[in-house]
């Protein structure tokens, strides 16, 4: 491991390797650590749905949208195989219930601006026709669609090292030093890198690298179990989501992915069958031909997630030299250009294009937002 770095980048799951990629771009070389091997955690683990209409209408939504924006370009600029396809996602409803909330869920999000589409049962049908009986509604989100985010986690590695990155595999940030009341480096077992520049994207393991200094980080893992089937010939052209996040989507390759939870049970990777048998019902209740298709896999991810299920993407007042870029929770695939770029902006100038509000860390402290950052106002929440 090199001695010093321009920045140091702790993480090499979808959000560090978007951060490495945008900051070579703006001419920064980082060094990226790596404990395991890129896209070990949820970055390699997850369903790979991309899309803004998940965003929350007024706040992150609007960013989402960016990140979409940002993503297309980025794979137009990676020039590497990443298996995307933007052939638009449905949210599903299979009650009244359901469909009373879906019509909502559209209006809301078309006030924003968004093409986003309420369809009858019947209409969805006639637009992917694998949908069964069960489906009373949807909408339809025309711009949107899933991607490979093994592949995407690499692309972004292997470009930001052909721009002078340095990845690291196998090593594992122990520590950040701090001098003089701003970071002077990061240690690595028995080796420190010195930098002016640490950029947490450890995931779900993010917070124990910052409780010495004090610095409580609301993000904990939350365990998502999938389930995917054999390749088979092409079934479905959308991706097909039920409120509360059971998607279905088929990749390039064929295989069907089903999935996920969410669940606070720590870092415990289990998976159970009483839930994979759930997915099973759930999913040939949405896309009946799919009662017997076989099942090749199944696995389960830690996502890492904050109270309110949105990113923390932030300096620290008093910690000059590190910026936060972790707690992504259920969307980090979606959120990683944006992140790329605003991590990259705050880098280099210290400010954002976009303002930070929804993704300050200040927003979990007593009085919110209106709150600075400072290790004070973060102590106070762990009282
Ligand atoms: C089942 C499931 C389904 C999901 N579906 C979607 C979806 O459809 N769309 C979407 O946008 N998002 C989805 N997500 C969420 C998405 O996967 C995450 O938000 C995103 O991958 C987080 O990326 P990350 O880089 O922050 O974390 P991770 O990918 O977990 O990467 C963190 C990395 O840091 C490394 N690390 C940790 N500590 C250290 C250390 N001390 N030193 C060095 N390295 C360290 C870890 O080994 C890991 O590789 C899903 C997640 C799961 C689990």
């Amino acid at each position: 491991v090199r001695q010093s770095a321009e920045a140091v980048i702790i993480g090499g799951g979808v959000i560090g390797c978007a951060v490495a990629y945008h900051l070579t771009r703006a001419g920064i070389r980082p060094v990226l650590l790596e404990r395991d091997g890129l896209a070990i955690g949820a970055s390699g683990a997850n369903a790979g749905g991309i899309g803004a209409s998940s965003g929350i209408p007024g706040r992150t939504l609007s960013y989402m949208r960016k990140s979409l924006e940002l993503l297309v370009t980025d794979v137009r600029e990676l020039d590497r195989p990443v298996e995307m396809v933007l052939g638009g996602r449905l949210h599903v409803a299979l009650d009244s219930r359901e469909r009373a909330a879906m019509e909502e869920f559209v209006k809301v999000r078309q006030h924003e601006g968004m093409d986003i589409t309420f369809l009858t049962g019947d209409d969805a049908r006639a637009l992917e026709p694998a949908l069964g009986p069960a489906v009373l509604g949807a909408a339809h989100v025309p711009s949107e669609g899933h991607i490979n985010p093994f592949l995407l986690t690499h692309a972004y590695a292997a470009a930001a090292q052909q721009r002078g990155a340095e990845v690291v595999l196998g090593v594992e940030a122990t520590g950040l030093q701090v001098s003089g009341g701003r970071i002077t480096g990061v240690q690595a077992r028995g080796d420190s890198i010195s930098t002016p520049l640490a950029i947490l994207a450890a995931g779900a393991w993010s917070a124990s690298l910052l409780a010495p200094l004090r610095v409580v980080l609301p993000v904990k893992p939350g365990r998502g179990q999938m389930l995917v089937t054999v390749a088979v010939p092409p079934l479905m052209m959308k991706h097909v989501i039920r409120p509360g996040g059971l998607g279905i989507r088929q990749a390039i390759r064929g295989n069907i992915l089903i999935g996920s939870t969410l669940e606070d049970v720590g870092y415990d990777k289990g998976l159970k069958i009483s839930t994979l048998a759930s997915f099973a019902r759930a999913a040939s209740e949405m896309i009946p031909a799919l009662e017997d298709v076989p099942i090749v896999r199944a696995w389960a991810g830690l996502r890492p997630m904050t109270p309110d299920r949105v990113g923390i993407i932030d300096t620290l007042p008093d910690l000059p030299g590190l910026i936060l870029a972790t707690g992504h929770s259920r969307t980090g695939v979606t959120y990683a250009p944006i992140t790329g770029v605003l991590v990259t902006q705050l880098a280099t100038k210290g400010t954002t294009d976009m303002p930070l509000d929804p993704f300050r860390l200040s927003r979990f402290s007593a009085g919110g937002a209106q709150q600075p950052a400072s290790r004070e106002a973060s102590r106070r929440i762990r009282a």
